[in-house]
């Protein structure tokens, strides 16, 4: 286990990167205890700011020395709470480690530093008729290295899959300080274990990235944005079902239920039709006769499936217009409370309406208020919570309501994270998913890799709690029986 912060650290880790990128005022290291994630802080000891990828194995090696705890971090736009400390720890920033080494338009591959920005790598594969798929929400500022250490997803998994679809090759710093590559630009490996798959989603605790190889794919030639509104999340959750069976995967599937339409139209005035239940963003792309063809049968199902109103963005503007909706979500329910709690419990596609049912029926056991909003064609959802951090009733209520949301999905066959990793928020429900067998695997893992525990303790796997220091079922005897 790691030890007891030692004073000397500061002026160690300013001999390998300089005492300049070393940050320990009070301000910068409260700004560094936050992440995404609502209701969590925990300011650093100190923050390490990367500039070159060689520093990183040093530092790792001094926290071995010195016995101090480590977590690596991109944007922290994390929702899960993965780069915020849970204890004494030093914070390694890698968002300086930004450039794009190459783009290789034989072998469709881009090699990256881990800092670069999401949207940035779009830019400049779309600008040479490229594509990197994966585009979460966060694009505009979360990192490739967050992406992958979380296996983002984004608006268009449904089509073309996560981040761990597109990593052909990762570089890794081991917390023995040790570096190893794992994989290469063959589209065919067979050789040895596939390394690179432990590294990917491992939230921080397994190792640090500091080199990635993505696979690029040509990019789409045509694409058609529509809407569609329906009367309910249940309709909307059987077109989805039915646009699928229809044999269309658009590249774009995503809903927004009455409260968050209300929400992003008093934030976005976009003209939404906000009487209704549901809306639906579909977004279909490829080679323009299948795009023609497809929006025509997405049409179709959606006017069989009782779509109230159907729209089709004439122009790449209307289609921005139309797609700004799903993008603002989160942003715009942000606005209406002073805590926005947002979970995203997944379950199998067919399940959706299910699931949308569990959703309804926990906010109104426990009288809450939730927007929700998500990736349908994928079956994640994003539940939120529009809440009071400061009104300890309602969170009690908040808690039981994810307990409820959680439990609910893994009935239906589900998972409770479908992209924003366990973190510390997830940690006591992760072993309502899996079994001791299971988990005693993770465990051993990570006691394998890093039997001193320096990289993000406290995240994924160590037994916790979520709001404050109660369990679910002492919430539940305080407040008695729901209403
Ligand atoms: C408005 C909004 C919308 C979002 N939409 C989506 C969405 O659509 N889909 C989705 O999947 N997520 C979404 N997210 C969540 C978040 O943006 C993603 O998890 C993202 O990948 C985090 O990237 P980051 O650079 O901010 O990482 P951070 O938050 O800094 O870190 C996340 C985790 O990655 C680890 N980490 C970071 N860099 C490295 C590295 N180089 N090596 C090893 N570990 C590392 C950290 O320790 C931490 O555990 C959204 C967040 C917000 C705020």
């Amino acid at each position: 286990m790691a030890g007891a912060w030692r004073p000397e650290v500061v002026a160690r880790l300013a001999q390998i990167v300089g005492a300049e990128q070393v940050l320990t005022a009070p301000e910068d290291l409260y700004v560094y205890g936050y992440d995404g994630t609502a209701m969590l802080h925990h300011a650093p000891r100190a923050v390490v700011d990367i500039t070159d990828t060689a520093q990183i194995a040093p530092v790792v090696r001094l926290a071995g020395e010195l016995g101090f705890k480590l977590i690596p971090r991109g944007a922290g736009s994390g929702l899960s709470g993965g780069s915020v400390p849970v204890d004494d720890a030093v914070i390694m920033v890698l968002t300086r480690l930004n450039r794009i080494l190459e783009i290789d338009e034989a072998n469709l591959t881009a090699m990256v530093e881990p800092g670069v920005i999401t949207e940035v790598l779009h830019a400049a594969v779309e600008a040479r008729g490229l594509f990197y798929p994966p585009d979460p929400g966060s694009g505009k500022i979360s990192t490739l290295g967050g992406n992958i250490a979380e296996n983002s997803g984004g608006l268009r998994g449904l089509k073309y899959g996560l981040t761990k679809d597109y990593v052909m090759g990762l570089e890794v710093v081991l917390p023995n300080g040790e570096t190893i590559w794992s994989g290469n630009k063959c589209v065919k490996d067979a050789a040895g274990y596939d390394l690179k798959h432990v590294f990917i989603g491992s939230e921080g605790t397994l190792g640090i990235f500091t080199k990635a190889l993505l696979k690029l794919i040509p990019r789409p030639a045509a694409k058609r944005t529509m809407v569609a509104y329906f009367d309910s999340m249940r309709a909307a959750a059987e077109a989805v079902s039915a646009i699928i069976a229809a044999r269309v995967i658009p590249a774009t599937l995503e809903f927004l239920d009455q409260v968050t339409m209300q929400c992003v139209e008093d934030y976005a005035k976009l003209g939404l039709r906000t009487n209704y239940g549901a809306l639906l963003l579909i977004e279909v792309d490829g080679h323009a006769q299948q795009v023609a063809d497809e929006a025509a049968t997405v049409t179709q199902v959606c006017e069989a499936c009782g779509a109230r109103e159907f729209a089709l963005a004439a122009d790449p503007a209307e289609a921005l217009r139309m797609a700004a909706a799903r993008r603002v979500a989160f942003t715009a329910l942000a606005r209406v409370r002073p805590t926005t709690i947002l979970e995203d419990a997944t379950v199998p596609r067919s399940k959706l309406p299910e699931m949308i049912d569990v959703i309804e029926a926990a906010a109104a056991r426990h009288r809450l208020w939730i927007g929700t909003f998500g990736h349908a064609g994928d079956g994640n959802l994003h539940p939120t919570i529009l809440t009071d951090e400061r009104d300890t009733d309602e969170i009690a209520r908040v808690e039981l309501a994810f307990t409820d949301i959680f439990e609910g999905a893994l009935a239906l066959g589900g998972t409770i994270s479908g992209e924003h990793g366990t973190g510390t928020v997830k940690m006591p429900f992760l072993a309502r998913q899996y079994d001791d067998p299971t988990l005693t695997m993770m465990r051993t893992l990570k006691a394998m890799l890093d039997p001193n525990e320096i990289l993000n303790p406290g995240k994924v796997l160590q037994p916790g709690r979520r709001f404050g220091e109660r369990t679910a079922v002492e919430i539940e005897q305080i407040l008695g029986a729901p209403a």
